[in-house]
């Protein structure tokens, strides 16, 4: 429990609207919809500005009391929960669009800005761009996505995971010192990371355990005035690869997924690659179109595959960005809880994970949602083992958790790496890393962070 003189100290820095030690808020912040045993924070903060950033991390630093950076708190694997009690800093309150750069195609944006506010305001005041989209809730925020490596609708087409997207960055170090990073620290412009040394590195995938990023810089994209999508089923989850590969090979899907579920019933045993294709004519689209079929024309000649008709109510959904099917699939069981592992792997390894997935859930008598994201021109895919679950029911959430652990060690067994991995996930990688490379990440931690505040339990190198 914080002291009254630092929750006074707080509210003299942010006024006493942003700052609440009140039990009924605490236990909001305590939890995720994922299956970490909650964890109470001391206070909840939400500063409005960096230099409120700042004033909050020189009081923590000096106090030696953990800090949490927390966007939308989506993340479901309890990231965001406070593991050592302390201060969450909210950031939803800095959620100002500072630039669109129509021509140079970036967008800068403070920390706390949503998904779905720079959707709407591109659409808005410049409907020619896009940023790529996670199908992640619209209320997910540009930073927490990028400060966890995300992927979205463009990493296919566009250039990989979100975090390679970003032109720059603006962070308050866990020392309180406020830092630009990529050429918005040379100039007054956030058009990219290159030519300087790529500092930017240092607070993506670090789960806020290095500092609290207060402004992004990140790409934008032509929006194409057309969309279409095509849906290709198969019964052979060998062919999984070949017709992913054979699809990324043409150059002109925009997105592709790969999913198998057990529900709805008629679509039970079989797997679909979702294929998105956009263009700004007719004529592009059905070129494009026709382009994917000649590249999977073998396949379905020997019927072994082929395409699946969409009547126009599920196409409807098909094109949604982000997806809401997903968001609705999460909440199957009823009760709200939702779970699951993002293993980034290589693409020749999907047919094996869908397997264990499989093998995983009926042991511990759990549904699912298997799937990928294919990541850069098939550079690697990110393969989710999703595990609805309803809270309430205990017996499942154990279920739930044992199939956790057992799918982050099939991930690394595979040879993939678990995603936005929970404490127990990080410590799995940490384990079988290179043990130079780990002594590396606890020097860079011990300069950045010497009070050890920022978000402690995460990637808890000792
Ligand atoms: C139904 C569903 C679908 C999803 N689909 C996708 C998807 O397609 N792609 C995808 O990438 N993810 C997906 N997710 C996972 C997750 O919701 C997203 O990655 C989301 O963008 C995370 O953003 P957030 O604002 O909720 O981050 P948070 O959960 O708030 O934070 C994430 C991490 O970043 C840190 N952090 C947050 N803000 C800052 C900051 N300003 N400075 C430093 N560190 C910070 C936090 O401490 C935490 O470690 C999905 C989740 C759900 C529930």
């Amino acid at each position: 429990m914080l002291d009254q003189e630092i929750i006074g100290k707080l509210k003299t820095i942010l006024g006493s609207d942003y700052v609440s030690d009140a039990a009924e808020e605490l236990f909001i912040y305590s939890r995720d919809q994922g299956v970490q045993d909650p964890h109470m924070p001391d206070c909840v903060v939400m500063p409005g500005s960096a230099p409120e950033v700042q004033e909050i991390i020189r009081l923590a630093m000096q106090k030696k009391i953990p800090v949490v950076p927390m966007g939308g708190g989506l993340l479901l694997s309890g990231l965001t929960v406070p593991l050592k009690g302390g201060i969450v800093l909210d950031m939803k309150r800095m959620n100002r669009i500072i630039e669109i750069n129509e021509r140079s195609h970036y967008a800068v944006v403070e920390a706390g800005t949503s998904q779905g506010m720079l959707d709407a305001y591109l659409r808005k005041h410049h409907p020619g761009l896009k940023h790529s989209l996670p199908d992640a809730p619209p209320s997910a925020t540009i930073a927490g996505n990028i400060a966890i490596h995300g992927s979205g609708h463009l990493s296919q087409s566009e250039g990989g995971f979100h975090s390679e997207m970003v032109t720059g960055l603006e962070v308050v170090l866990p020392t309180g010192e406020l830092v630009k990073f990529g050429s918005c620290s040379t100039v007054p412009a956030w058009f990219s990371r290159a030519p300087l040394p790529d500092l930017v590195g240092l607070f993506l995938g670090w789960n806020g355990t290095t500092g609290v990023i207060t402004k992004v810089g990140i790409k934008l994209y032509p929006r194409p005035s057309l969309h279409d999508v095509m849906v290709f089923m198969t019964e052979d989850i060998d062919l999984a690869p070949m017709i992913i590969s054979r699809i990324i090979n043409t150059e002109v899907a925009e997105d592709i997924n790969y999913a198998l579920a057990p529900k709805p019933d008629y679509l039970n045993g079989f797997q679909m690659t979702v294929i998105n294709v956009t263009a700004n004519s007719e004529a592009e689209i059905k070129m494009k179109k026709q382009i994917i079929r000649d590249a999977l024309h073998d396949f379905y000649e020997t019927k072994e595959a082929g395409f699946m008709p969409v009547p126009p109510n599920m196409k409807a959904g098909f094109l949604e960005a982000p997806q809401k099917a997903l968001s609705k699939f999460a909440d199957v069981r009823k009760g709200g809880g939702f779970e699951y592992v993002g293993a980034i792997m290589p693409i020749e390894k999907i047919p094996e994970a869908c397997r264990a997935g499989m093998e995983i859930t009926a042991r511990n008598r759990i549904t699912y949602s298997l799937g990928a994201r294919i990541i850069g021109r098939g550079h690697c895919a990110m393969f989710f083992f999703a595990y609805p679950f309803n809270r309430v029911d205990r017996e499942e959430v154990e279920r739930v958790k044992k199939a956790l652990e057992d799918t982050n060690k099939t991930a690394l067994q595979l040879g993939g790496i678990p995603w936005k991995a929970e404490v127990q996930g990080q410590q799995l990688i940490l384990k079988q890393m290179e043990p130079e490379t780990y002594r590396v990440m606890k020097k860079i931690r011990d300069v950045l962070d010497p009070a050890g505040i920022m978000n402690p339990g995460n990637w808890e190198v000792g």
